[in-house]
């Protein structure tokens, strides 16, 4: 086996949009016009192809990533699904960590929404060059040279225009392309996949020389060797002006732009030729370092030894446990063994696919650059590094956001317990950022999540997918507890019941951490007072106690516990006692550690008609929270700022009564932030008549 594409001929890229801009519809078109897939499903009629999941059709949004392989003109471009939902910010960073290049796509007519700002941070945030695309050209009010400012003006980017439109709205004809100076059509008897050239009508002309200019002198900006040309008043090259726009749009100093209506199929092939042109292949990139040890790098290339992150695992009903891997240098083989250096453990794929719309292509080999689906890594988990066992190295691992809503849940029929939890464990292992809690006492699971949506898409799966239809409860706050004081003091487990007794005696100190540091155990034992395999126990019985924390039964944050001295007994200290007495030490010293109530913050931003502003400014106040800014965004006010997730329940609902409609808001996690004490002590009190305290 080698390789078959080059590894400068790899386009590992994603599509970035704001809900409903057309991503979908989009991706399709990509695979139609790439020859991959040979019907055009519309996602109306549901039979969208990037959409594995039958909810995601029905809702029109994509949620999952997955990498889809297509072929353009000699190049391998890998098509990382990104998701279109704020609820999924994590799912977007994920993606975001392994793709090279986006596509950042626009809507004519609504042009950059506060969504694709968000998106557009993130990939700022890891580095990712981008080329926009101007979508829905063929709707009422599309306005491709207002979209081009937007993205000057509020996302700060350098937009160059690399097509010219020909007419808006229902006489959107086609494009012309700057570059080369033709008019392009499109053959609506192949739906589009024909494009057809011409000279550039009469009445474009002049414009387009004028965009023209502008795209040569960006392109000779980017490259002094084209500079010193440029200036010496010689003509450019197509190849030199691609040469300079590439080297500016890797650099992320340009955003060369294009437009078209994916939905009336005009307009994809010449952004697909963006692609190719000006995103970065893995060899652009550059070397991949370890995330503990700046000096140990791997090149992109084949020989080198094999690393690799997973960035994805689903669930197939057919081949199972699917770990999306991208492979960042060397060769991953069938069958031999890896090392996850995350786990610290050796795994091998026992089969690799290279995932294309219509069919798996089995691997023998996955080469640098390659984003292919392994089975076989049963214990790898999101994020995790894959390597050489022979030349260990850990890459950065992917963050994700603590769950910040609650629901309980439980299964309708009585008989699909076992099937419900099954089932939870699957989609748990799916999406790092939803997790599942079962309280043995009270008899409930518990599952959290991002947003009600996210949570409200899991349970719609269990229906589908796992067939458990199940009632939840209205959606509750994940609350957090810690500590504001240091405590320190001991604690005695002691039980003589008969038969063999039981004795265990820690001494702990407990602090509070700056926020988001998380929990911090030390180990102070000297001279043996406990003997080291203890101390494991201990451990543990202060995880046990962090769980569900004394004061409000929520979990535990930002402490630091030191365990500093104790005792044990020949014979009656085991490790059952000393979990015990760890944790009855940790929770009657947290309570005397002046504990704090934590509620998530969310970051809000709200766009409204102008003259609804002061209204919407309301809202935000009403809920505690703060208005921190006000912005002109299109035709409407943005109000920025921040509120409790708590008072946000329902806020959608508000938000349309007030504005019949037309206003949007969009709400991610910021932080978690002390509780108002008068709030506090209701929630507390709440908790104990439900028997969460313990
Ligand atoms: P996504 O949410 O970004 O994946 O967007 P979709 O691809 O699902 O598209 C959202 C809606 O916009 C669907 O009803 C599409 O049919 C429609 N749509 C997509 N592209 C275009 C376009 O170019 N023009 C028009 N008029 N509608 C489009």
């Amino acid at each position: 086996m080698a390789r078959t594409i080059a590894l400068e001929n790899v386009r590992n890229i994603g599509i970035m949009a704001h809900i409903d801009a057309g991503k979908t519809t989009t991706s399709e078109r990509i695979l139609f016009y790439s020859g991959e897939n040979h019907k055009i499903g519309e996602v109306h009629d549901g039979a969208a192809t990037m959409d594995f999941m039958a909810q995601e059709q029905e809702r029109g949004i994509t949620i999952m990533s997955a990498a889809t392989c297509v072929n353009w003109k000699g190049y391998r471009i890998s098509l990382i699904d990104t998701p279109g939902h704020v609820d999924f910010t994590a799912e977007v960073e994920r993606s975001l960590r392994v793709l090279d290049g986006a596509i950042a796509l626009f809507c004519a007519v609504g042009g950059v929404q506060p969504q694709s700002e968000q998106v557009w941070r993130q990939s700022e945030k890891y580095n990712v060059p981008k080329i926009a695309m101007v979508n829905k050209m063929d709707r009422v009010g599309a306005d491709f040279f207002a979209v081009v400012e937007d993205i000057r003006k509020i996302l700060g980017g350098n937009p160059v225009p690399m097509v010219y439109p020909m007419g808006a709205a229902e006489s959107f004809d086609g494009v012309i392309d700057l570059l080369r100076m033709k008019a392009i059509k499109f053959d609506m008897k192949t739906l589009g996949k024909v494009a057809i050239e011409e000279e550039i009508p009469e009445q474009y002309m002049e414009a387009c020389k004028e965009w023209r200019q502008k795209m040569v002198e960006t392109a000779a900006e980017q490259d002094d060797e084209l500079l010193d040309k440029f200036f010496a008043g010689e003509e450019l090259t197509i190849e030199e002006i691609k040469r300079g726009l590439r080297k500016g749009c890797i650099a992320r100093k340009i955003v060369p732009t294009y437009c078209g209506t994916a939905f009336k199929d005009k307009g994809i092939q010449p952004m697909l030729d963006g692609v190719i042109d000006y995103l970065p292949s893995p060899l652009d990139i550059g070397d991949t370092v370890s995330a503990d040890d700046e000096t140990k790098v791997r090149k992109p290339d084949d020989k080198e030894p094999f690393c690799g992150l997973a960035f994805k695992i689903v669930t197939d009903k057919h081949m199972g446990k699917l770990t999306y891997v991208r492979v960042y240098s060397g060769v991953l083989k069938l069958g031999e063994p890896i090392y996850n250096s995350t786990m610290k453990q050796e795994t091998r794929p026992n089969r690799i696919f290279r995932m294309h719309a219509d069919k798996q292509e089995a691997l023998e080999e996955a080469y640098a650059g390659d984003i292919v689906a392994c089975v076989g890594l049963t214990k790898t988990r999101t994020g995790d590094t894959l390597c050489d066992p022979k030349n260990p190295i850990t890459l950065e691992s992917i963050e994700f956001p603590d769950p910040v809503i609650s629901v309980s849940i439980r299964p309708n029929s009585r008989g699909d317990n076992e099937k419900l939890g099954n089932a939870l464990y699957d989609l748990a292992q799916e999406d790092p950022t939803f997790q599942v809690k079962y309280d043995s006492e009270t008899n409930e699971t518990v599952i959290s999540g991002m947003g009600e949506l996210h949570l409200e898409i899991i349970v719609d799966r269990l229906k589908r997918e796992f067939n458990v239809e199940c009632t939840v409860s209205p959606p509750e706050v994940a609350y957090r507890e810690t500590i504001r004081q240091k405590v320190e003091g001991e604690y005695k487990h002691v039980k003589q019941t008969g038969g063999r007794g039981q004795y265990a005696h820690v001494c702990l100190r407990l602090e509070p951490q700056e926020p988001g540091k998380g929990f911090e155990f030390v180990n102070e034992i000297k001279g043996g007072v406990i003997p080291g395999e203890y101390i494991p126990a201990v451990e543990k019985g202060i995880n046990k106690a962090l769980e569900a924390g004394a004061y409000a039964g929520y979990p535990v944050v930002d402490v630091k516990v030191t365990l500093y001295y104790g005792s044990y007994h020949e014979v009656d200290s085991n490790e059952f006692a000393f979990i015990e007495c760890a944790r009855q030490c940790f929770k009657q010293l947290f309570l005397k550690g002046a504990p704090q109530l934590l509620e998530p913050v969310m970051n809000v931003e709200v766009a409204v008609p102008p003259d609804q502003m002061g209204a919407a400014t309301g809202t935000l106040s009403q809920r505690r929270g703060r208005v921190e800014g006000m912005e002109d965004k299109g035709g409407s006010k943005l109000v920025k700022g921040f509120a409790p997730l708590g008072e946000m329940f329902g806020y959608s609902n508000t938000i349309r009564t007030l504005t019949q409609g037309r206003g949007t808001y969009t709400m991610t996690f910021e932080r978690y932030e002390p509780v108002p004490a008068s709030l506090t002590e209701k929630i507390v009190e709440k908790r104990k008549k439900e028997g969460k305290v313990r």
